[in-house]
């Protein structure tokens, strides 16, 4: 059998699983809180008789245009449209997504990240090879910081600390006078080396940003993602001294381009969902580089497989433009694939086993919720 046959799609599954978090509960801006997120798992079985895995989790339907339903009605709509498709193809099939649905890029993203998996399984080799290779033996996360109150939020900066993590991501984007003591209180049990963000999440209003962009101008903090538009991020981005994040409207290499271009970041949340899949966050990943423009490397949420992709995208990244990276898998209490990264003193790494090197564990998968076949 030819390569190109043993690589062809034969059949695409998706499995719905939920994910409870460790913490019962994760908070960010507007009042928004997820207590279990609703992931969707894709098998893409070949000709050959190799599955690969994807996997694809909204931070519930509050965050982006995206929502865990969404994902697999889209995920059924696509589906007959790759069969037959070489999943090794990468370019050919993620021309097909998008000849055949316009848009909806967290839609595309497993099924994406399902075809790495079966390219690395071919090839023999880790997907963090194929894109570019291991940088290092481990990568540096970050771990975020559920809004709270300022005493609580420092008490679980601290408590993080304790496991390793020394760089954290603190859930603004409320009042910004209670933000501002938020900030403050989880500035003061730092130490030196440690990185703290302010992540506001679109959350905040153009005058509370640029009053909380004051009141921390003496703080080691780094301001994300302050308000909902572009444009309004700008203008905080032009009155603050504070190095500048920006996450959720960075959704596309024309934005990446844009964003480089007017100087309005230094640092972009690369996210692989938001961006299409792997592929896509690939093509910023490198434009990135080139252009000098740290990352945030990660996805909107996610279980074992999302975070096995995140660790073949993030490693196989220059260090010197790798801001930080998500273990997501260690946030919930489920457990639903062997070989996944797993957290030491607060840094992960990519498997060294071909393709995202994952095995999922069917029993906690369960039955299909959609299956095609040729
Ligand atoms: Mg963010």
């Amino acid at each position: 059998m030819s390569r190109t046959l043993a690589s062809t799609i034969t059949r695409i599954r998706a499995f719905r699983i939920d994910l409870p978090l460790r913490e019962g509960r994760y908070a960010w801006s507007g009042g928004n809180a997820v207590e279990v997120f609703d992931a969707t798992v894709v098998a893409i079985d070949t000709a050959g008789g190799l599955t690969g895995w994807g996997e694809i989790c909204p931070l519930g339907p509050a965050y982006l245009p995206a929502y865990a339903a969404g994902a697999r009605t889209g995920i059924a709509e696509l589906a007959p449209q790759l069969l037959g498709l070489d999943a090794c193809a990468l370019g050919l099939v993620n021309a097909r997504m998008d000849s055949a649905m316009r848009g909806h890029p967290y839609v595309k993203s497993a099924l994406d990240m399902a075809c790495w998996d079966v390219l690395g399984q071919t090839a023999g080799l880790p997907v963090a090879t194929l894109m570019g290779g291991h940088v290092g033996e481990s990568i540096a996360l970050y771990r975020a910081i559920s809004q709270d109150t300022p005493a609580k939020m420092a008490a679980s900066v601290r408590k993080y600390r304790r496991e390793g993590y020394r760089k954290f991501q603190l859930k603004v984007g409320g009042d910004p006078d209670v933000d501002i003591a938020r900030i403050h209180a989880a500035a003061d049990v730092l130490s030196p080396g440690d990185v703290l963000v302010a992540d506001a999440n679109t959350g905040w209003t153009q005058h509370a940003a640029l009053r909380v962009a004051a009141a921390v101008a003496d703080v080691n903090v780094y301001l994300e993602q302050p308000c909902l538009t572009y444009e309004q991020c700008r203008v905080v981005r032009a009155h603050t001294n504070r190095p500048f994040v920006l996450d959720e409207v960075i959704d596309g290499l024309d934005m990446v381009a844009r964003a480089a271009g007017d100087g309005a970041a230094d640092v972009i949340n690369l996210k692989i969902s938001k961006v299409g899949g792997l592929t896509k966050a690939r093509q910023i990943r490198d434009l990135c580089v080139s252009l000098g423009l740290a990352m945030t490397i990660e996805d909107t949420w996610g279980g074992d497989i999302v975070t096995a992709a995140i660790a073949h995208l993030a490693h196989s990244t220059p260090a010197s433009h790798l801001f930080s990276s998500t273990d997501f898998n260690s946030y919930g209490t489920v457990t639903f694939a062997d070989g996944a990264p797993a957290r030491v003193n607060g840094r992960m790494a990519a498997s060294r086993a071909p393709g995202l090197g994952v095995t999922p564990r069917m029993k906690v998968l369960g039955r299909p919720v959609i299956d095609v076949r040729a």
